[in-house]
């Protein structure tokens, strides 16, 4: 799977689309209007995108959704696709999110090659533009505060009131904004306007801002700028700047793409097509970068790559592996218009790739005692168990056997529910690949907690087979006591409790709705192989789920997290508990 793969399912028809060859064949709404322009050549058949973060905080799944649209079109149409750093706004960015964002694109496949920008590296470019707009009578700058601003705008009623600075000479207009850039006036002091329409229906075309006054240190011009250009004066000028071809936003920048357009066309440079797309909502999340920041600064989470994070470092570090992320996006598909998609659907590709890529290892988490009476004192074998059941190329490994052994509390019974296979008084199990064993007695402690099963074993039925065509209907692992390893082993549950965390009742926020049971950290026991797991491999625990070895670890005592369970137990619960 790569970022090639994309959905033939999932697209949107609800607007009317042109009946091209394209739509029928299937592909969602952007790659039909890419497809049609290679057909027409406006773009003289080039296809080239970009994905352009904004380095002020870490990337989402949100964002897995963008890298996988831009560059997967990229390569499927034979393009380019570039990583740009919109890094317009110095007050909240950092080269530590600069970073972060580069090794996650990478890890998730997207490939700039050679074509890494920063908006910053435009901001002399940008400057020249501005005044050229100055000059041709189309921009100006104005004295009101940003308040001042604001309450002029108008509504989308009532049109907007002109400032009485509009007017100002080309001259006039062209001194204050070098004194601006000079650094002569304090932060908030004057704003470059665009000079449109202030009663525009579009609220976004009523003057808007194109330069403000900022006198702070940026982290890669350093002191050079005192004036930083606005996201949407920026935008559109650097994706001209670097030839693309199709800019694909999200659906909040549908107002804007007429200032787009209208910076463009008003400096006559080359033009690219903006088209939106819906952003990605999902269940149990938020995906708001602010929300997200919070968490972090307020210490509800470990940091940006906590295993319970949206984040794709959290995500990484919990153990999910980019072809699962990809399979993702491409099962959501693409629409213009919001939804929320189900949590379980990202569990869902966690699982499916997982079962195809996760070695199988076993560990017991809650473990009782088992003592196999007529297994010899002292006597240890070691079975042969491969990795994968169903591909060989994953080798194998050895595991010790000897006569007291660890089992899955759960998977004995005292007193035994109809249909249960597994271990209690009486009843006989196949240890995985080992033996056959029949439980004789629970031996209780004190409180009545039971401390041990005592147990025989057939030596007929040695590696789990059958001595005689007797059947045996329960397969259970465990691991030797004396062998197995002790492990950290930590099992996340959804960090949000309700369906929707962005919305809390009158006087909560989105914090009241943080999950209290997210983090269980328990102790196990690991078969003696995984001493060798390396961190950031993840493995199935045979019945257990997938974990993966945290960075946290330690030679004596490794850590766990847990990736995903077998099945989709939690909605299960929620339903119940609903
Ligand atoms: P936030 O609103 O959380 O601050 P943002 O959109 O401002 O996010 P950027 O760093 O500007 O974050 O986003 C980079 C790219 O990723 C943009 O093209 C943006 O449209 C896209 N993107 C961000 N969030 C989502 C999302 N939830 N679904 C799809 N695309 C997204
Ligand atoms: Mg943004």
């Amino acid at each position: 799977m790569s970022l090639e793969s994309r959905s033939a399912d999932v697209t949107d028809h609800n607007d009317a689309l042109p009946a091209t060859e394209a739509s029928r064949a299937g592909l969602d709404f952007i790659r039909t209007r890419i497809h049609d322009d290679n057909v027409s050549r406006r773009f003289e058949g080039r296809v080239h995108t970009r994905f352009p973060p904004e380095p002020n905080g870490y990337l989402h799944l949100g964002h897995a959704k963008s890298i996988c649209l831009n560059f997967g079109v990229a390569k499927e149409f034979g393009g380019l696709c570039n990583l740009r750093f919109d890094d317009t706004n110095p007050v909240k960015e950092d080269t530590e999110y600069v970073d972060a964002i580069r090794e996650d694109v990478r890890w998730l496949g997207g490939d700039w090659q050679d074509r890494l920008f920063y908006a910053s590296d435009y901001f002399a470019q940008l400057y020249d533009y501005a005044e050229q707009l100055i000059k041709m009578g189309k921009a100006y700058v104005d004295d009101l505060s940003a308040d001042e601003i604001r309450q002029w705008r108008g509504t989308l009623t009532e049109p907007g009131r002109e400032s009485p600075w509009r007017n100002r000479s080309i001259e006039e207009n062209l001194d204050l904004f070098r004194r601006m850039r000079a650094g002569e006036f304090p932060d908030g002091a004057k704003v470059l306007r665009a000079k449109i329409d202030m009663a525009s229906p579009n609220l976004v075309m009523r003057d808007p801002a194109l330069y403000r006054i900022r006198h702070t240190a940026h982290h890669r011009t350093g002191e050079t700028w005192c004036i930083y250009p606005m996201y949407d004066y920026t935008h559109c000028l650097s994706d001209s700047l670097e030839g693309i071809t199709h800019s694909l936003c999200t659906l909040e920048f549908v107002n804007n793409r007429e200032l787009y357009d209208w910076v463009l066309d008003t400096l006559g440079v080359y033009h690219p097509q903006q088209i939106e797309f819906a952003r990605l909502n999902l269940t149990y999340t938020v995906l708001s970068k602010r929300k997200l920041i919070q968490l972090v600064q307020e210490g509800h989470v470990s940091g940006w790559d906590d295993p319970r994070m949206p984040t794709l470092s959290g995500l990484r570090r919990r153990g999910v592996p980019p072809e699962a992320l990809r399979e993702f996006c491409a099962r959501i598909g693409l629409a213009r218009a919001d939804s929320t998609v189900e949590y379980s659907m990202l569990e869902f590709c966690i699982r499916e790739c997982l079962n195809v890529q996760a070695p199988r290892v076993m560990a017991v988490l809650n473990p009782v005692k088992v003592i196999i009476e007529n297994y010899p004192d002292g006597q240890v074998e070691e079975f042969d168990m491969p990795y994968h059941p169903e591909d060989a190329s994953y080798g194998s490994r050895k595991v010790p056997f000897s006569r007291e052994l660890y089992i899955e509390r759960d998977d004995f019974r005292l007193e035994p529910p109809k249909k249960f296979h597994r271990l209690y008084p009486g009843a006989e199990v196949r240890l995985r690949y080992a033996y056959f064993i029949t439980c004789r007695e629970a031996v209780l402690d004190e409180a009545g907690q039971i401390k041990e099963l005592r147990c025989v074993y057939d030596p007929e039925s040695r590696g789990g087979q059958s001595p005689d065509g007797r059947k045996v209907k329960g397969t259970i692992h465990w691991v030797s006591a004396a062998h197995a390893l002790p492990a950290e082993v930590r099992l996340y549950e959804q960090l949000f409790a309700v369906e929707n965390p962005n919305v809390a009742p009158e006087g909560k926020t989105f914090l009241d709705n943080l999950n209290p049971h997210s983090l269980r950290v328990i102790r196990a026991w690991l078969e003696p192989a995984l001493a060798q797991a390396e961190t950031g491999r993840t493995v199935q625990f045979e019945r257990m789920g997938y974990f993966c070895k945290d960075k946290d670890s330690l030679p004596e005592l490794p850590v766990f997290n847990r990736t995903a369970t077998l099945r989709d137990s939690w909605t299960k619960q929620e339903k119940k508990a609903g």
